[in-house]
């Protein structure tokens, strides 16, 4: 460094300021150091958007499934089946990116390199409140693909108030900051499919807004295509620009309560047990959990066109939660409700326990109220509320929540509030 009044920078000729000596005598000041770096950054970023980066990865850095199943876990309760058919077809997805994008080169597939590997998209159905967008939350923290949630309710025929199909892709593709090849391998999960099924099974019926215009629109983007995405969502219209995005190896991952599916899955194991074989079948039929015999035909019964139902090809159940489940939920995953008290309270010099008898009563609430997870936040909530507003003042450095607090805190409640929190 030299501050040698007569010296100059040899870049923009300044003098009299701190200068970075080089060799046979060259100056540079920090300006033009910064002036240097900004040009580079720029002509990098222009490299980048003339020839954007495939996000590579390779085939043995994959997480395998069993790998997967095991991050669902730490944040997942139960739900053994889903994970399972969620973890194989986040992997199968991956692969198929290899292959059929990357061209990466697998000399043992060389034999079936005529061979298509099908997109397999996935339905979970399950109870409202058991997991179903836990678990799509929990599996983006481990992809390093573009990741996005949707609600299927927002999404209407076009010409009524709402969405247009493509906006699903439209968050996609700013979640993968805009970069179509990017987003071309993204997943989307779309909640509450089950909301945009045909209010009748009987499809001559009079045309319903709801349902069949609006899966006749999402079966095209299931089905592979390219599509017309406003990059801003919203509706369309004429003067605006579209980014076209191919849907071709996009997994598409959907959710949905199918409220009273029951029904339609009972009426089809009835109509299929008949004689004395099947009688010996109806004695293995738990009748507690029929979301677990849940078929592609179910599906149709309830509303789903039969081309959906066909573009879903991997179905799955989420079990209800019981007692067991709930009382883990509180304490378990790694982001339990309990433990981001404790976190809270700790950053006041607070070490907060709950009595293991304060947790069976929030669940036994929980039950009663048939609140179900979500419930357990609010009635913890419900606990927790003045003893965050007072414990920081009392200046103590421990506090257990026992049983008599959870009860004087969840009875002096109003049941409603805590139902509509929910
Ligand atoms: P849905 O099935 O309706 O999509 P969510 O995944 O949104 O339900 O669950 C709501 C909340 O309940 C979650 O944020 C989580 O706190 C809790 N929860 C539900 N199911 C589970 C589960 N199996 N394991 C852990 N927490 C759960």
């Amino acid at each position: 460094m030299s501050r040698n009044k007569s010296e100059k920078c040899s870049f923009c000729g300044r003098s009299g300021v701190s200068l970075f000596e080089g060799l046979d005598g060259a100056y540079i000041c920090p300006d033009c150091i910064e002036n240097g770096h900004n040009i580079l950054q720029e002509m990098e970023r222009e490299q980048e958007r003339k020839n954007p980066s495939q996000p590579s990865f390779s085939l043995k850095d994959l997480p395998q499934p069993q790998q997967i199943k095991a991050f669902l876990d730490q944040y997942v309760i139960g739900q053994d089946d889903a994970k399972r058919y969620l973890s194989v077809a986040v992997y199968n997805h991956y692969k198929r990116l290899a292959l059929s994008v990357d061209k990466v080169s697998v000399p043992a597939v060389e034999p079936y390199k005529d061979v298509e590997i099908e997109k397999s998209n996935i339905i979970m159905v399950g109870p409202t409140g058991t997991g179903k967008t836990l678990m799509a939350r929990t599996i983006a923290k481990l992809l390093t693909v573009p990741f996005t949630i949707v609600d299927a309710t927002v999404i209407t025929e076009a010409g009524y108030v709402g969405e247009d199909v493509e906006s699903i892709l439209t968050r996609l593709y700013q979640e993968a900051d805009c970069d179509v090849r990017k987003a071309e391998r993204g997943i989307v999960f779309i909640d509450e499919i089950d909301k945009i099924a045909r209010k009748s099974d009987n499809p001559s019926i009079t045309r319903d807004v709801s349902g069949e215009g609006v899966q006749q629109a999402l079966l095209k983007l299931l089905e592979g295509s390219v599509v017309n995405v406003p990059p801003k969502g919203g509706r369309k219209h004429p003067e605006q620009e579209f980014v076209k995005i191919n849907t071709q190896n996009i997994l598409f991952i959907c959710g949905g309560a199918f409220d009273g599916i029951e029904r339609k899955i009972a009426q089809r194991l009835n109509t299929q047990v008949v004689g004395f074989e099947a009688s010996r079948q109806t004695h293995r039929i738990d009748r507690n959990n029929l979301l677990q015999y849940v078929a592609p035909q179910d599906l149709k019964a309830f509303g789903l066109i039969p081309e959906i139902v066909g573009r879903l090809p991997i179905l799955t159940h989420l079990e209800p939660l019981d007692r067991n489940a709930l009382r883990a939920i509180l304490t378990e995953p790694k982001n339990a409700i309990t433990k981001q008290y404790q976190k809270l309270l700790a950053m006041d010099g607070v070490k907060l326990t709950f009595e293991e008898a304060a947790l069976d009563y929030i669940v036994d609430k929980a039950i009663e109220y048939k609140l179900g997870a979500r419930g357990l936040r609010s009635l913890t909530e419900t606990v927790m509320m003045d003893l965050m507003y007072d414990i920081p003042e009392q200046h103590i450095s421990s506090y257990e929540v026992t049983r008599a607090v959870a009860e004087e805190k969840i009875n002096r409640a109003d049941t409603e509030r805590l139902r509509s929190a929910i």
